[in-house]
């Protein structure tokens, strides 16, 4: 390993399309990984998110903090649905989810 240790990932381009595809991208690679994804990842309070597949996910947790994840969902990379925490996925903003759960905006 040539790059230092540290326990915060190296944050790629936002991207801003609606993909769903692992956005995993070695700094050897000049593309990132692209297989479907598997996992929805919050990196930090500032909301910064990553789709992930499978085997980065694993990657991710050996190598990286992050403070939240759930299996990814169709409502995921939709620009408005909202990160809920305790219902572990993503969904659009309703009088339910915002009373019953911590919410916070995902940014587009
Ligand atoms: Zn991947
Ligand atoms: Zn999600």
């Amino acid at each position: 390993m040539a790059d230092a240790q540290t326990p915060f990932v190296p944050k790629g381009e936002r991207r801003f399309d609606s993909t769903q595809t692992c956005g995993y991208q070695p700094s050897t690679a000049g593309e990132a990984c692209g297989k479907p994804g598997a996992w929805h990842v919050m990196w930090d309070a500032e909301l910064d998110n990553s789709i992930t597949c499978n085997e980065h996910m694993e990657l991710i947790q050996r190598r990286w903090m992050y403070i939240d994840r759930h299996p990814i969902t169709s409502d995921c990379t939709m620009p408005g649905a909202l990160w809920i925490f305790l219902n572990d996925r993503c969904e659009y903003p309703s009088e339910t989810s915002a009373e019953k759960a911590v919410v916070r905006e995902v940014p587009a």
